[in-house]
């Protein structure tokens, strides 16, 4: 056990950020040391992120599936019963299994691991305190990938139990009976959508008048509020919590209309804060070397991703930008080719956004409302599942895609799927809008058949040409 290391690179955190630019030094030939505080690799994604919470949503997805939907589709199962121990279970293993392979991908490239809290000592040093006691590693360069937090929310106490965070929604040991949702965006949304479909009477209360957080179409949130009403969940819209208490076993929750009026306390049994996340920075002392956050705690980073001390990057949620597990990645490798001398170029308007609840909504670039405040003339091509053969074959007719193309150009400016398979398919979309094609070019390219992504085909026709063929 030695207590000092040399290394070209020192990565703090192996989040989906930290991981992936750790491997991807070492495969540039970079000797990389990967330093991690938790006793699970992965960060917020693997552990009380990404991949817990689709196991969820894809498992309470098929419940509901096999209870309300399969009958008419010609499958009898019986009497469908939930065991959310086992569903917990399942969870558990999904989450191991990928942890457990970011160890494997370690020592497959060579990417050395400290465990331990990671403080910046020195511009070229890097101290980890863990459990043998204190590492030194003395380094050419820092990358900092210490992710994000949950934001607190004033007066309130996480017990992770009946308030919770979405890391104890993650973890309930029950279903509850009644929900409440504090902040209907994206978190608020799949979790809420998880506990709905396994039985609980869930209640969103967003802050603003529309649901989906940041970034979302118009249009595509409007849509996505009817279907998921359809569905059971229930909404409270331009309403702020004026206090969370805890009485016995129920949580009460005293709400009233931003605008100010309207006073009401509602009761639950367990109550989801999901108000947003925020940068984390703690014990980095980034204040001994000089770095000053930014007003919103984030590390200001250059385009190359250097922070103002030469030899120290940041990525992640940990700085400006979306905070999400692909947008960390690709910053991860970009950055670490800058260091090898390579060139770095990201394009942030080319950054996918998913929301996984059923129908999934995706969506990448701009939205109508961006362009109308950038005063851009647009052209729209829509076309809606129902026209799609194989959505509606399927018996998922539900939602639309939405192309927005440039007036003159008919370069893409922004495309919105609502509908099955959203997720998967605004890959395509990211890919047209990468390599700036004009809706034309989407139009022209041959799509397997029967296929949904002929949907995505069909509105970027309508967009070029003005109208679809199937609708
Ligand atoms: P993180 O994943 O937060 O990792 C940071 C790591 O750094 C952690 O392991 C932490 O322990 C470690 N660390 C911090 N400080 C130190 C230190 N001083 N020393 C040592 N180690 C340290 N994004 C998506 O794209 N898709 C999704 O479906 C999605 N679902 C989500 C669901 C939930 C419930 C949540 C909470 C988030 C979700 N996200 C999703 C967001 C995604 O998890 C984050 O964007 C992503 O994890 C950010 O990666 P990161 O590497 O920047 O940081
Ligand atoms: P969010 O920003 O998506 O949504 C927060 C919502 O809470 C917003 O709609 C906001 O208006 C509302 N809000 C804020 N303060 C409020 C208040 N006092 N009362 C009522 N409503 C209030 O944040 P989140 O859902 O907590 O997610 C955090 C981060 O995790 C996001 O940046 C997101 O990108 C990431 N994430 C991504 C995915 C995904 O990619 N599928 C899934 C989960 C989380």
């Amino acid at each position: 056990y030695a207590t000092t290391h040399d290394a070209d690179l020192v990565v703090i955190g192996s989040g989906p950020g930290g991981y992936v630019a750790a491997i991807k030094a070492a495969q540039l030939g970079l000797k990389t040391i990967s330093v991690e505080k938790d006793p699970s690799l992965g960060g917020t994604c693997l552990n009380v992120g990404c991949i817990p919470s689709k196991a969820l949503l894809h498992n309470s997805h098929m419940y509901h599936m096999a209870q309300h939907d399969f009958k008419h589709r010609g499958i009898e199962v019986g009497n469908v019963t939930l065991n959310f121990d086992a569903m917990m279970a399942y969870k558990v293993n999904a989450v191991k299994a990928l942890t457990g392979g970011i160890a494997m991908l370690f020592n497959k490239n060579k990417v050395q691991l400290v465990r331990g809290v990671g403080t910046i000592a020195a511009p070229n040093k890097v101290e980890v305190k863990g459990e043998k006691g204190v590492e030194t590693i003395n380094t050419k360069n820092i990358l900092i990938a210490t992710g994000s937090e949950v934001t607190p929310f004033p007066g309130v106490t996480f017990d992770e139990q009946q308030i919770v965070t979405s890391t104890g929604a993650l973890s309930l040991s029950k279903v509850p009976k009644k929900m409440l949702v504090i902040g209907a965006g994206v978190i608020g949304l799949e979790l809420g959508s998880v506990y709905q479909r396994l039985g609980a009477d869930v209640i969103a209360i967003e802050f603003l008048e529309s649901i989906g957080g940041v970034g979302i179409d118009g249009e595509v949130s409007k849509t996505l509020q009817k279907i998921m009403t359809k569905q059971g969940m229930k909404f409270k819209l331009g309403t702020k919590v004026t206090a969370v208490k805890k009485e016995g076993s129920t949580v009460k929750v005293s709400v009233e209309a931003a605008k100010g009026g309207n006073p009401e306390t509602l009761e639950c049994d367990v109550v989801l804060i999901s108000v947003g996340r925020r940068p984390y920075t703690k014990d980095l002392g980034l204040d001994k070397v000089g770095i000053a956050l930014d007003d919103r705690g984030r590390v200001p980073v250059n385009n190359k991703f250097q922070t103002t001390i030469p030899g120290i990057y940041a990525i992640g949620d940990v700085i400006h930008g979306p905070m999400l597990a692909h947008k960390a990645e690709d910053e991860g490798i970009v950055c670490v080719e800058g260091i090898k001398g390579m060139p770095v170029h990201f394009n942030y308007d080319a950054i996918p956004s998913v929301i996984y609840t059923s129908p999934e909504v995706g969506w990448v670039g701009k939205t109508e409302e961006d362009l109308k405040k950038e005063g851009r003339a647009y052209k729209v091509g829509k076309f809606p599942f129902l026209a799609n053969s194989r959505a509606k074959t399927n018996g998922e007719p539900d939602g639309f895609v939405k192309v927005l193309a440039d007036k003159t150009t008919d370069v893409i400016l922004g495309t919105h799927i609502i509908g099955p398979g959203g997720g998967e398919l605004i890959n395509e979309a990211v890919l047209a809008q990468e390599y700036g094609a004009s809706a034309e070019d989407v139009a022209r390219v041959c799509h397997a058949h029967p296929t949904c992504a002929e949907a995505l085909r069909e509105a970027n026709l309508a967009a070029y040409i003005g109208k679809p063929i199937n609708f």
